[in-house]
């Protein structure tokens, strides 16, 4: 079928979360006409970079009833992206001419100044005059049949604010769903896990590592949070051992540089006794198993009558990670790729939903969308891969933002920003201790900052 375009029109859309994708999305809402309302939990902008020393009650994260923490940001952290490659397109992640008091300007800086960043962004912006803080989204659901009628979907969103003393029920044409995917923890399953007495958590709950002082701890997992982590573990504990399932099975190395740390194939079992058997076949006595083994997506709000379900990680179905189409472009999603730069994909996503709602830019017919989305599902099927991999990216990134992009009348993904995540990823393999302090990408922090000059 032919897309037509419709009269561009304004709408009335409730954006949830104020972290990087809520910010960037309230501002390309509001550019393009829209009236937009943030529902934001917390007392302030930026997610999951306010740091806190609080922790939650259940250290493996798993009971529902628990008080959530939102940030899993821990107090070593800093980032894992160069701050020019990090930042939203036409907003970098530089320090602004006569604002460097308590800045950290290092190329890869601490999590503070990721909010403090994410702060001037909502001052330049005036964001914050579109958000209710301190009141959380309890309830997102179709208040008549999506795309009845006048071809408006409405949406019932209901709201608690300042600790249930307001509670709001309001009527919104359209949602779009920021509310962060590093909140609901996945964990290991281990043989014998339930009679080992030891201690278990996520590294959703880690924050420091002095509480580890001569413990022997296992991490499980090969993300960036298992890297620092272990690293951090590793001044205070008398061991520290990484397993990961992705290792070969007589994996056994120690760490260079560490007389503590050691590396290996993933657990077999455990025991009562206290002990962790490796698949190497190693055995040892341990204090603690931390799992840092990554998050749900969580949408506890939305209700759907299963028209968007998350079955093994796969959110869907969703057309190009954005618009499932039985609501769109009513309903929609900023944030569900990972393994990308997230902040310059946000701001894409955020332009093209902006500009589909307003019917500025053309959706295919839903018959299409749904055909696209099989087509996908059947070809990671045929190549064998996992549906929790379903919205992982890596290098195709670039080929979906030019293809937003595209869609939005916007430049493509600069070239420096692609070599940029690309060398970034190469050092963090091979100098793994020392990346975020010593590069020789000197030609393309210079291109960046030619480019940056445009918006600074
Ligand atoms: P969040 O920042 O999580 O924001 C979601 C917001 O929604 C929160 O403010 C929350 O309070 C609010 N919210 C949720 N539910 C509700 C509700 N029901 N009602 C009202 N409000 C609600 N990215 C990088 O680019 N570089 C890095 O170096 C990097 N390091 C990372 C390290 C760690 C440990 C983690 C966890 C992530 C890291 N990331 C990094 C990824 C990071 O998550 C993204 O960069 C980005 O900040 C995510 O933004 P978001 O807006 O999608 O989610």
């Amino acid at each position: 079928m032919t897309p037509s375009l419709s009269p561009i029109r304004s709408h009335h859309v409730a954006v949830i979360g104020a972290g990087a994708a809520g910010l960037v999305a309230a501002r390309e809402l509001r550019r393009e006409g829209h009236s937009v309302v943030v529902f934001e939990r917390q007392k302030q902008v930026g997610g999951t970079w306010i740091y806190t020393d609080h922790i939650e009650p259940d250290p493996l994260s798993l009971d529902p009833t628990r008080s959530i923490v939102h940030s899993s940001v821990y107090g070593s952290l800093r980032t894992n992206l160069p701050r020019e490659c990090m930042g939203y397109r036409d907003f970098p992640f530089i320090l602004r001419s006569g604002v460097t008091e308590s800045r950290d300007p290092r190329r890869f800086p601490s999590h503070r100044e990721v909010l403090t960043y994410l702060r001037d962004f909502a001052k330049e912006f005036a964001i914050e005059e579109m958000i209710r803080f301190e009141t959380s989204v309890v309830k997102v659901s179709p208040a008549v049949e999506s795309d009845g009628g006048d071809g408006i979907g409405k949406w019932r969103i209901e709201s608690t604010e300042n600790e249930m003393k307001i509670r709001r029920d309001e009527i919104y044409d359209a949602v779009v769903v920021c509310n962060g995917h590093y909140i609901e923890p996945r964990v290991a399953e281990i043989p014998g896990i339930s009679s080992w007495p030891g201690k278990e958590m996520h590294s959703h709950n880690y924050r420091i590592p002095e509480p580890f002082k001569d413990q022997v701890v296992v991490l499980i997992g090969n993300s960036a949070s298992a890297d620092d982590i272990s690293r951090d573990i590793a001044r205070f504990a008398k061991e520290v051992h990484v397993a990961c399932r992705s290792n070969a099975a007589d994996m056994y190395i120690k760490q260079t540089g560490y007389s503590n740390l050691w590396m290996h194939s993933m657990i077999e079992r455990v025991h009562e006794d206290g002990s962790v058997v490796f698949q190497n076949g190693k055995t040892i006595s341990v204090d603690v198993i931390m799992h840092c083994t990554g998050y749900k997506y969580h949408f506890p709000f939305l209700e759907t009558s299963g028209s968007v379900t998350v079955d093994d990680n796969r959110v869907g179905p969703l057309y190009k990670d954005v618009f499932p189409p039985a609501f769109a472009p009513w309903l929609s999603f900023i944030g569900i790729p990972w393994k990308v730069v997230p902040f310059p994909m946000f701001e894409l996503q955020s332009k093209w939903i902006a500009g589909v709602l307003s019917g500025r830019i053309p959706l295919p017919s839903k018959e299409d969308m749904v055909m696209e989305i099989k087509t996908l599902y059947s070809t990671l099927e045929a190549q064998g891969i996992p549906k929790r991999y379903t919205h992982r990216m890596g290098m195709t990134q670039f080929e979906y933002n030019d293809w937003l992009a595209s869609q939005c009348g916007c430049s493509r993904t600069e070239e420096w920003r692609k070599e940029m995540y690309l060398t970034t990823g190469v050092r963090k393999r091979t100098q793994p201790e020392t990346y975020r302090d010593e590069w020789d990408d000197h030609h393309l922090v210079s291109q960046a900052h030619e480019d940056f000059s445009l918006y600074a």
